[in-house]
């Protein structure tokens, strides 16, 4: 039998008792215990992340089925059949941690890739593109669809208020308000990088990419009506429950691959996060495999702590020009500094699974025992250069070095938020390519929030869906003045 100890190890031998000056005294100065403890359980929190607050997460397996060393010299896509680890964590977007699971909302996909070169992080959404494609604007966007200042309450006015504004969020907009806007489960959709990331070969050549995960369990989706019917942890249960049952869910993995030449001269800014690459010109190509085949043993070290950033990249896996993508390099590292602390990639969930050599030293909880790592770098030099090369200091090694990007104006604002650009031809494709039934879902779906914003803002986005397509603007219009009667 396991004795009960206090943090330090020490044996107890009562917690039922606080000591007390007689049987209905005060308690002691000498409460040691009882302040650890009481202590202790008012630090059981760090910040809830301010989106993707409510996470799901599982390990898995990502298999490679074709060889990608032409495009990338990243070890964990060299070699068929290759497996690597994962982590991945699925969320919600708006809610806190403890909302519920069936809202309509954009879904977090991301992936951790536990490679031999390090942690690749592909941090993407079940969604292909976003609202916005500056993260000058994410802050407010954000704000907009949260919780009202004054009642704390949703306040649907608010988020049309900002999408009547920016007209670049009607390819998400109507995305989020079709049928896919509630998945079914967290098995049943797909995942998307939705940016732009580019691959690097031992060539130097560098090619642009957009990773696809397609559901092996069908797409499969709920009304708003079904979704009021379902329990709010249904999807957190589903997700467990099929782990621990061995019906391990999967993702067929698959690529689009453009080249730099392709990129300069292709219609669509490649690097626009509100965009597509149509399928016709830059079709999926399969890759891989991913399955998620085990559950997490504490959800709070796992799920809560782990701290996924696209900065995560590993040697043969690059950035883009894509603006949100950069904006997210810096914010979702610094995000983890703040909720988790400087040494966040110290703990078990986040370190890699291959050495780790370097010359930052000391912080807050410096010092996890990790089998790559030692303990803060144990007793091994600080700083660099140095001239211990030959008893294992670490250096840079030139072979990985990254290909220049290719970055090809001056710098200046103003050069892409353009309210005249073309915001709205793939919303359209994406309209015209709807069932009858899926159109009345979205027209109707569209509706219920848009009817509680004001006749300007109503107006305006009429005429921004008007522009995606005739019919879907006409739609949207005569569902407002029968909502309104
Ligand atoms: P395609 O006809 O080749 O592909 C259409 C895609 O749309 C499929 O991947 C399908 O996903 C997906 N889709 C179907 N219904 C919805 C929905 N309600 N919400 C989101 N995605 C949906 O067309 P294009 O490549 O020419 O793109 C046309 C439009 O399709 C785009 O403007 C975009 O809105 C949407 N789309 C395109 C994607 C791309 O990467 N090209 C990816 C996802 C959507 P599935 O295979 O899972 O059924």
């Amino acid at each position: 039998m396991n004795k009960l100890t206090t943090a330090n190890g020490a044996p107890i031998a009562d917690d039922d008792n606080s000591i007390s000056a007689g049987e209905r005294g005060s308690l002691t100065f000498d409460n040691y215990r009882l302040f650890e403890k009481l202590a202790h359980f008012n630090r059981e929190r760090i910040p809830e992340r301010v989106v993707h607050a409510r996470g799901y997460g599982a390990h898995g397996t990502f298999t490679l089925t074709k060889d990608l060393s032409a495009f990338s010299m990243a070890d964990f896509l060299q070699n068929a059949g290759r497996k690597t680890d994962v982590f991945v964590r699925f969320s919600t977007v708006a809610g806190g941690q403890d909302s519920g699971d069936f809202v309509r909302d954009v879904r977090g996909f991301a992936v951790r890739f536990y490679t031999q070169q390090g942690n690749f992080d592909m941090v993407g959404n079940n969604t292909p593109v976003f609202f916005i494609r500056d993260p000058a604007k994410f802050p407010d966007f954000i704000h907009s669809q949260k919780k009202d200042p004054a009642t704390n309450l949703p306040n649907p006015a608010n988020h049309w208020e900002f999408w009547a504004s920016n007209p670049q969020s009607m390819h998400q907009v109507t995305i989020l308000m079709s049928d896919r806007g509630i998945p079914f489960s967290l098995r049943h959709m797909n995942g998307y990088s939705s940016h732009t990331l580019s691959l690097w070969n031992k060539a130097d050549e560098r090619y642009w990419i957009k990773w696809h995960f397609k559901t092996d369990q069908g797409i499969r989706t709920l009304t708003n009506e079904e979704a009021a019917q379902k329990p709010a942890d249904g999807m957190q249960r589903d997700l467990v429950e099929a782990i621990a049952s061995g019906d391990f869910p999967s993702w067929t993995v698959k690529v689009q691959i453009m080249s730099e030449a392709q990129a300069r001269d292709y219609a669509i800014n490649p690097f626009d996060l509100t965009k597509v690459w149509p399928h016709q010109d830059f079709p999926l190509e399969e890759i891989g495999k991913l399955e998620l085949n085990r559950n997490v043993e504490n959800y709070f070290a796992e799920t809560e702590q782990v701290a996924f950033s696209p900065s995560n990249l590993v040697p043969g896996i690059g950035a883009s020009p894509d603006k949100m993508l950069q904006g997210r390099l810096f914010a979702y590292a610094d995000a983890h500094r703040y909720r988790i602390g400087a040494n966040h990639q110290q703990l078990p969930v986040n370190r890699p699974q291959c050495p780790v050599h370097h010359y930052q030293r000391d912080g807050a909880m410096a010092g996890i025992e990790c089998p790559y790592g030692g303990h803060n770098q144990s007793s091994k030099v600080n700083f660099y250069p140095n001239d211990r090369a030959s008893e294992g200091a670490p250096v840079p090694d030139p072979s990985v070095a990254e290909p220049p990007m290719p970055l090809e104006e001056q710098a200046w604002t103003k050069a892409y938020d353009s309210r005249d650009s073309d915001n709205y031809s793939q919303a359209g494709d994406l309209y015209r390519l709807m069932s009858e039934e899926q159109k009345l879902q979205l027209i109707g779906n569209i509706v219920g929030g848009l009817s509680q914003a004001s006749d300007s803002i109503q107006q305006r986005m009429v005429a921004h869906f008007t522009q995606c397509d005739e019919d879907y603007g006409r739609r949207v219009q005569a569902a407002l003045k029968t909502a309104g009667i």
